[in-house]
């Protein structure tokens, strides 16, 4: 009958929920651990800056990666919610701050000079009240130069409180650091606020790069993405570019910086160096 499909259904979806809730909590539980036993690692992707020929790597965004003793690789995808809701965010992030800084120090040493690394920050480390002490220190501790590093930052993490996120973003902008704005246009930041944070990238979704230029929406809003940098006075980079069309496409419409797999996919520090070593020579 109905109603025993319906109880029969309720048991499914029931064992299903506690199954992800199973995994969410093992993987809370390994993660706890995963800092200690260096199970996390850094990527990096080449950012790459059009205007010169053949262009430029400028940059690198650092992507963190988890290598599960029994699991294998699991995706940031999967990991950082996890870490942002049992609060483990916190010490992996200043991990990473602190790794990117120490990597990019040697990387000046050994003559990558002007790389810029760009460390993802999350909302919960956005709203820890020492963050920007942290960055300050970490710079410190690392030698690192200020202008060098790049942190990103969603819309969310900006509208979630405007007065006290302006007041950070100055005070990343006093320190000589550099702010991105990850994921532009998926997330619901009025315009006219906009222009109120000391930002200096915008950087395009890739999910609206994916469709251009065949896609007519997508073309139309990374059209106006950017004309909005360019009014407001900001530098714009396209992530998730995978083809040679989009790159020209992009270019054309006046976006002269690019990250995405076309250019090189994420990639450990070493090979890193390699790549730009490579994009050095004549
Ligand atoms: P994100 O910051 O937007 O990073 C860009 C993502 O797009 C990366 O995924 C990168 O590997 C992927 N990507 C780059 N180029 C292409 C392309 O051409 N095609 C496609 N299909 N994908 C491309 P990844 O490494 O899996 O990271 C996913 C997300 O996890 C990141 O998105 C970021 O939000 C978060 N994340 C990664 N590392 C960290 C971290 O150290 N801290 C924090 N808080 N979040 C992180
Ligand atoms: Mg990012
Ligand atoms: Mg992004
Ligand atoms: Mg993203």
């Amino acid at each position: 009958s109905a109603k025993a499909a319906g109880v029969g259904n309720y048991h499914f979806y029931s064992s299903e929920m506690t199954e992800q809730l199973r995994r969410r909590l093992a993987l809370e539980r390994d993660l706890r651990s995963a800092l200690e036993r260096e199970e996390l690692e850094l990527f990096y992707q080449p950012q790459i800056d059009y205007h010169t020929d053949g262009g430029d790597c400028m940059g690198a965004e650092v992507l963190l990666r988890w290598r599960h003793p029994q699991e294998g690789f699991i995706s940031p995808g999967e990991f950082i919610p996890v870490a942002e809701m049992s609060g483990l965010i916190i010490p992996i992030g200043e991990w990473v701050l602190q790794k990117a800084c120490q990597q990019n120090h040697l990387w000046q040493l050994g003559g990558l000079h002007g790389l810029r690394v760009a460390v993802n920050l999350s909302a919960l480390q956005f709203q820890q009240p020492n963050l920007v002490e942290l960055v300050a220190t970490t710079l410190e501790n690392t030698h690192h130069n200020p202008d060098l590093l790049e942190l990103e930052i969603t819309e969310g993490l900006l509208m979630n409180d405007v007065q006290s996120a302006i007041k950070i973003l100055q005070s990343f902008r006093d320190l000589g650091v550099t702010v991105a704005l990850d994921d532009f246009g998926t997330g619901y930041s009025s315009l006219s606020y906009l222009k109120r944070f000391p930002l200096n990238f915008l950087k395009i979704d890739q999910s609206f790069v994916r469709g251009i230029p065949q896609d007519s929406n997508d073309t139309a809003i990374v059209r106006s993405v950017i004309a909005l940098a360019q009014s407001l006075q900001l530098d714009v980079i396209a992530e998730g570019v995978e083809t040679a069309e989009q790159a020209t496409f992009l270019h054309n419409l006046g976006c002269h910086k690019f990250q995405g797999y076309y250019f090189g996919r994420p990639m450990p520090a070493l090979e890193f160096t390699r790549f730009w070593e490579a994009r050095q020579a004549p």
